[in-house]
């Protein structure tokens, strides 16, 4: 893997582009700017090349060109962690690795074997893997190996989960994220397999978007607040869309706009993100996974 380009800063965000075979891929550092890299550090890696699933709000789905190997996962993080840390040894309090930049996770299987390979990796206490999926139905038993290796070394909250739902009209989910997919019920069950005593509550994410309405009555129908926490996440101005006219109801100036729907998550017993970052990330292009795919996913 050759790096090609970088792009932004150690403050908020660097983004590298990497070529990889015939094809490009990127890969992220994102900081928080409040704190110092011992306490909180965050890489972001791609798990496809590209993504076969071609949702409405997002660019990696321009082309697919197949997988990542778990060597090739591995890359991208060993070239950050390297940066700053050549020994292996990474004494951050947070130290999170995100499996949500191009392409679905569940779609790979090498991402598992990233999972179970990471804890003897490095020597990080601050170790937090956190996996983010649209919940793709049947594949090939990701899910149920997933639940075995959180179980195995990640109990005690060292593990964030994340189904990415955005709304909880059915119809529009499947025109949102055009593939065959959990249902609510599927990712509930997951629910009670997955968590246990400890362990951070999976994430339930919403892109708040006009037209695709987010109804607590629905949620709570079928999640069940003890185990799932509600994040609510502004649209990213991706190419894709821009042009399927996507329009976003959460800015950073109108954060107010969702108070009544936080108000009623909590009321049924939601715990509840409001997650906007950092404007500066829009600029770099590292908050989506789509810069690859904006530029040229291919040669
Ligand atoms: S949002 Fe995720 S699943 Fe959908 S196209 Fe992008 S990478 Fe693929």
């Amino acid at each position: 893997m050759q790096i090609v380009q970088e792009i932004g800063n150690d403050k908020v965000a660097r983004l590298y582009v990497a070529k990889l075979r015939d094809y490009f891929l990127e890969f992220v550092e994102s900081r928080d700017p409040g704190l110092p890299l011992e306490e909180k550090m965050v890489i972001v890696v791609s798990c496809l090349l590209g993504c076969p699933v071609k949702c409405l709000m997002c660019d990696a789905g321009k082309n697919y060109c197949g997988m990542l190997s778990k060597e090739e996962i591995f890359e991208q993080i060993d070239t950050i962690v390297d940066r700053h840390f050549p020994d292996r040894k990474i004494p951050v309090k947070k130290f999170k690795i995100q499996f949500t930049r191009m392409g679905e996770p569940a779609f790979n299987p090498a991402v598992l074997d990233v999972l179970e390979a990471l804890p003897s990796r490095y020597e990080a206490p601050g170790l937090l893997p956190s996996l983010s999926t649209i919940g793709p139905k049947n594949t090939w038993g990701f899910f149920d190996r997933l639940i075995k290796i959180k179980k195995k070394y990640y109990g005690g909250g060292h593990f964030q989960m994340q189904f990415s739902i955005h709304t909880t009209d059915v119809k529009k989910r499947d025109k949102l994220i055009p593939t065959s997919k959990m249902s609510f019920k599927n990712i509930a069950d997951f629910g009670r397999e997955f968590f246990e005593t400890g362990d951070r509550k999976i994430t339930l994410n919403f892109i708040v978007m006009e037209a695709y309405p987010i109804n607590p009555a629905v949620i709570v129908k079928y999640f069940d607040p003890t185990r799932f926490v509600l994040k609510f996440t502004p649209l990213n101005p991706t190419e894709k869309a821009r042009s399927m006219g996507l329009v976003n109801l959460l800015h950073h100036e109108q954060e107010g706009r969702v108070q009544e729907l936080l108000k009623e998550c909590r009321k049924l017993g939601f715990d509840t993100i409001v997650s906007i970052g950092e404007l500066e990330e829009n600029t770099i292009g590292s908050n989506c996974g789509q810069y690859v795919s904006n530029l040229k996913c291919m040669e």
